[in-house]
């Protein structure tokens, strides 16, 4: 953390960029505030309550009303709060506690390199161990926690937003370094957020703890609550739940073997600590992104092993090439491009930039392998593998494929919202790289 503090300041900084304008910013903030939380509760319901049924949930909405909604909502109650309080604070303590090599993040827009300590691997394993040793002794039993869900996404909508208000005063009062700064307007700022990688002390990363120890955690201590909730059900775990837990981990496991790479993608070393991000990693990626498996508890579709070895082995491929194009990606940076690609010499664009502080850097783009193909051809097997850990629940309903659909909208997005960071950060470069390699995310296609 040395470095960190080397550049650490208590005064407000200087003014920062927006990444929208500032229209598009209000209206996304103001649907996010307003439709996503009613949403989560919604997806929720339809998923437990109303046979995964869009149709039902609607029909129950028409007959009863704004108050049938209201009823539906569940309070957030003393053990929801409870499962939550203790599950943070025991991610929280594996954060700090478990050892790991110091490894430096990318450098920041400031000029700061921060460090991060590597222990994604260890309490993933310690979690999921944990959670299973629980069960299997009768300390605790996971369907607990899926019978508690609606209460626990509640109290998760409420408790994050009073915790966005917590980064908001922190941002302006003690911001953890350079890299911070208010856009002049309390919405922009509470929504965008204002530092890049708050801290509660030197060694305490929130968006660490946001992003990964809580939001991608959870993804996988809850895809094990629904396959044990069909178990504790039924006697048996269906060949569908299966096959989507067991893509759902291997993805989830591969992000935290690859952690450190993820501290130097766009929402670490780009996106602040704001609404957008941690809000949604706090609520929207618990509730949304697991949302197949919370479908699957009640659907046992049986696939037949052909089919279900077929969609496992397809959505692990794909989980293979997207974990393939971030390390080519990362080894290519890393190695200042003397590695190789494909079994060849990387073909590579040097590019210059002006780091916020004046300072002139040198970058490398990779112009070869699967980068050559598309500028973000990575998003290409993301968006499969959402769709393999989804089929297995076939085509009866729409809600299971919601997340796909969402997670294409937000990965066109994204390709759009980093080529225009991209371009603005190394203009002549950035140009060259876009005529060498014309295609942003499907080769030939767009
Ligand atoms: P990355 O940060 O990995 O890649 C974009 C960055 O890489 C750019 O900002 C640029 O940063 C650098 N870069 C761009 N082109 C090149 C190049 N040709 N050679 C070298 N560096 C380049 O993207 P994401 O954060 O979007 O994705 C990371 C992973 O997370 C992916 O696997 C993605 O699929 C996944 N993801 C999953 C989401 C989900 O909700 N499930 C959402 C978003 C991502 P620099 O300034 O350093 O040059």
């Amino acid at each position: 953390m040395a470095e960190q503090s080397k550049t650490k300041t208590k005064t407000k900084t200087k003014t920062m960029e927006t990444v929208h304008s500032p229209l598009l910013t209000y209206f996304s903030m103001i649907s996010l505030l307003t439709l996503c939380p009613p949403f989560v509760i919604l997806l929720w319901y339809t998923m437990t309550h109303a046979d995964g049924s869009i149709l039902q949930a609607f029909s129950y909405l028409k007959h009863h009303g704004l108050q049938g909604f209201i009823s539906i909502w569940p309070k957030p109650s003393a053990t929801a709060c409870k499962i939550i309080a203790v599950y943070a604070a025991f991610e929280a303590a594996l954060q700090l506690l478990l050892p790991g090599k110091s490894v430096q993040g990318p450098i920041s827009p400031a000029g700061n390199r921060p460090l991060y300590k590597a222990n994604g691997v260890a309490a993933y394993l310690v979690t999921l161990l944990t959670y299973l040793a629980l069960w299997w002794f009768g300390i605790f039993n996971p369907t607990i926690v899926y019978d508690h869900l609606g209460e626990i996404y509640s109290a998760l909508i409420f408790g994050s937003f009073v915790f966005c208000i917590f980064l908001y005063i922190k941002g302006h009062l003690a911001p953890s370094s350079t890299d911070s700064g208010s856009s002049g307007n309390i919405i922009i700022d509470f929504y965008w957020g204002m530092e890049l990688y708050p801290r509660i002390g030197k060694h305490f990363d929130i968006k660490v703890f946001t992003n990964c120890r809580f939001g991608m955690m959870s993804w996988a201590v809850l895809a094990l609550t629904y396959c044990i909730k069909q178990y504790e059900e039924n006697g048996k775990v269906a060949d569908s739940m299966l096959v989507n837990t067991t893509l759902m981990l291997v993805y989830v496991t591969k992000f935290f073997w690859w952690e450190a790479g993820y501290w130097n993608t766009m929402d670490i070393a780009h996106d602040r600590a704001g609404f957008y991000i941690c809000w949604g990693c706090l609520v929207w990626v618990p509730s949304v992104y697991t949302s197949p498996g919370m479908y699957l508890v009640n659907h046992p579709v049986t696939l037949g092993t052909q089919l279900a070895l077929f969609i496992l082995v397809a959505g692990i491929l794909c989980i293979y090439i997207n974990y393939d194009c971030d390390r080519q990606r990362q080894e290519f940076r890393r190695t200042n491009g003397k590695c190789l690609v494909w079994g060849r010499a990387p073909s590579k664009i040097e590019a210059t930039y002006t780091t916020s502080s004046g300072e002139t850097k040198r970058s490398l783009l990779l112009t070869s392998g699967w980068w050559g193909l598309a500028r973000h051809f990575h998003y290409v097997p993301e968006i499969l593998s959402a769709f393999f850990w989804t089929v297995p629940a076939l085509f009866h309903h729409f809600l299971p494929y919601f997340y796909v659909i969402f997670l294409t909208i937000l990965l066109f997005d994204r390709a759009k919202r980093d080529d225009d960071r991209c371009r603005s950060k190394y203009g002549k470069y950035w140009k060259l790289y876009c005529d060498k390699v014309p295609y942003r995310i499907i080769p030939g296609v767009y």
